[in-house]
């Protein structure tokens, strides 16, 4: 991500210098920590968020199913001192839910979230129809995966489970727009959509924060990707309209992403994000003057000549055959409705 700043808009900045050690805490608003633990991938941390909530605490997303994230845990929430009330997951992908039944279990404390992130767990998990590796295969194969790459995927089994080797049975339900009381204040649920099917992010008015799970990223731009289940999807046209939803946020909010530092400059980061996705069609477009399949693409798009095996699909979810397919499908709908 390198666009410019929006002339238009206050540019993006830091306030808070001082990240969180390993297995510590950083207060980032009155009630409001944050904890940073390790992933054992190329993007090496999480932000998780620690609410307080009376005589208890309530955690917003639950980490990598490691040791290392276990034991981190089990530090702050002892320096912590109090049980959890509740724990908050933001969407299904495993740096997020992987500990939650976890951390349930600790002080029977209840999980919310959302039905869709729910029902892609469940499905993700238990490798049901549409969400399993063969359907995923399937899907990769009709776009040009080749061989290697294909048989690289189809051997190495669930890699969801290796990050959330269990996944919750029963949940409270989160829907667009509720108001959940946490302590003093109440934070709205807000869904978006394109990077997970219901991801929800939560925002404070009072206190002026908006925690945006992966749906706005300061640094990186969020996955975005086709299911196999629904192949003729446009999540990335999904993605933009979400990104404009959140710019009615006043524009000092703190936001708390799930990967980089808090930042402020809601706009101007919507801003870059849709321009650099504008000028990801553009290049694609370009690139199609003879028909080409998504594998072909790939190193258009990404700027590589080859994309390691590993990097086609971190644990089961979308890999860059299915990012350079939702773009295409996005550009195909949108000179769809421009001819
Ligand atoms: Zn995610």
């Amino acid at each position: 991500m390198s666009a410019p700043p929006s002339p238009s808009h206050p540019a993006l900045h830091y306030p808070i210098e001082a990240l969180p050690e390993h297995a510590h805490t950083v207060e980032v608003a009155p009630g409001v920590r944050w904890v940073r633990m390790r992933l054992p991938f190329a993007l090496d941390h999480i932000n998780l968020w620690l609410l307080d909530d009376g005589d208890r605490v309530v955690v917003i997303d639950c980490g990598y199913a490691t040791a290392d994230t276990r034991a981190a845990w089990e530090a702050v929430l002892a320096a912590d001192g109090r049980p959890l009330s509740r724990i908050i997951v933001t969407h299904h992908h495993p740096d997020h839910i992987g500990l939650a039944t976890w951390l349930a279990a600790r002080d029977g404390a209840p999980i919310h979230m959302t039905q869709g992130e729910f029902f892609a767990a469940q499905a993700v998990w238990n490798q049901l129809p549409g969400y399993c590796i063969p359907d995923m295969l399937d899907q990769f194969r009709r776009h040009g995966l080749d061989d290697s790459r294909h048989d690289a995927l189809a051997t190495r089994g669930n890699a969801y489970r290796l990050g959330a080797p269990e996944v919750p049975a029963r949940y409270h339900r989160l829907f667009a727009g509720d108001e959940v009381r946490i302590g003093a204040h109440d934070w709205r649920v807000i869904v978006g959509f394109g990077h997970a099917p219901e991801h929800a992010s939560l925002y404070c008015a009072a206190l002026g924060l908006l925690i945006s799970g992966d749906m706005l990223l300061p640094r990186i731009s969020t996955n975005v990707s086709v299911y196999a289940a629904t192949p003729n999807d446009d999540p990335l046209g999904w993605f933009l309209r979400s990104l404009r939803d959140l710019c009615n946020i006043p524009d000092d909010t703190l936001v708390l992403p799930s990967h980089g530092k808090p930042f402020k400059g809601i706009r101007s980061r919507v801003d870059q994000l849709v321009e650099h996705h504008r000028e990801r069609c553009e290049v694609l477009l370009a690139a199609c003057h003879t028909p080409s399949t998504a594998s072909e693409l790939l190193p258009t798009l990404f700027h590589a000549r080859s994309i390691p095996t590993r990097s086609c699909s971190q644990w089961g979810r979308p890999s860059p055959t299915s990012t350079t397919s939702r773009v295409r499908e996005h550009c195909r709908g949108r000179s769809t409705r421009t001819a």
